[in-house]
């Protein structure tokens, strides 16, 4: 299978499923993933045990706003282990229509994808009544804090924005998975981490992210840089933290200034 390199081609694929617009920051799909339930007990035509040992699969053609990872865990084969199979140098550069060969599974199955949801807002809650403050989490940069987490005009600020340097390192306040790192319309580069304990935390307007999706960070890691992508007027990390993906504000679970 000839190897592809069409960034650009899954850059925009990948995005056009997430773009939702809804206020400058306010992140516009599901942080946790919607898992489809598969029922394969009966869907499945039982074969008859043949003596030939022939591999079984299926190929997925790959969808819009899908990636290796994504299809992986649909499918519960490594993302690596697929990248293998299908001699994929980077599994990171798939394109939509590509064809990839899934070992074991007998037909295609959906894989999940972001989707936009307006339900993070109504489900607001005050901080007092989430679980008691975790310890553990660093400040991703150090700096002045521009924009605090509330009402904002018309719109709610889900974060924090802190002013630093153009190139200033961010680090993952905790442990965790990264869960989305790539460009999203108005966030410029962003990143999401998913942490223990039903947390995530959302860094922002990146000038470059240094993670991937499925990348296991440590807490003080270095994930990017601040920058200035997206709908922004100068240098800043807009910061979010969220528990059950629920905005929180962050000053309450980062350590006194
Ligand atoms: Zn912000």
């Amino acid at each position: 299978m000839p190897i592809r390199q069409a960034l650009g081609e899954v850059r925009v694929a990948r995005l056009s499923p997430s773009i939702h617009k809804f206020g400058d920051e306010f992140i516009p799909f599901l942080l946790l993933p919607v898992f489809f339930v598969v029922f394969i007990e009966g869907c499945v035509p039982r074969f008859p045990v043949s003596i030939r040992r022939q591999p079984l699969g299926v190929y997925h053609v790959v969808k819009g706003g899908e990636n290796l990872f994504r299809i992986g865990k649909a499918y519960d084969v490594p993302y690596q282990e697929l990248a293998r199979i299908n001699r994929i140098a980077d599994p990171h550069q798939i394109r939509v229509g590509q064809r990839i060969f899934i070992p074991g599974a007998t037909r295609q199955l959906p894989v999940e994808i972001i989707t936009p949801s307006e339900v993070m807002v109504e489900a607001r809650r005050p901080a007092e009544i989430q679980a008691a403050r975790p310890e553990g989490f660093i400040w991703p940069v150090r700096g002045n804090i521009s924009s605090k987490f509330g009402p904002r005009g018309e719109t709610f600020h889900d974060g924090i924005d802190i002013e630093v340097a153009e190139g200033t390192p961010i680090r993952a306040i905790e442990r965790g998975v990264v869960l989305y790192s790539d460009q999203l319309r108005g966030y410029g580069n962003l990143i999401i981490i998913r942490h223990p304990g039903g947390f995530a935390s959302v860094y922002a307007h990146n000038r470059i992210n240094l993670v991937r999706e499925g990348q296991e960070v440590k807490r003080g890691d270095v994930i990017g840089e601040v920058g200035s992508t997206g709908r922004v007027s100068a240098p800043h990390l807009h910061f979010e933290i969220r528990k059950d993906n629920v905005a929180q504000d962050p000053l309450y679970y980062l350590p006194q200034l």
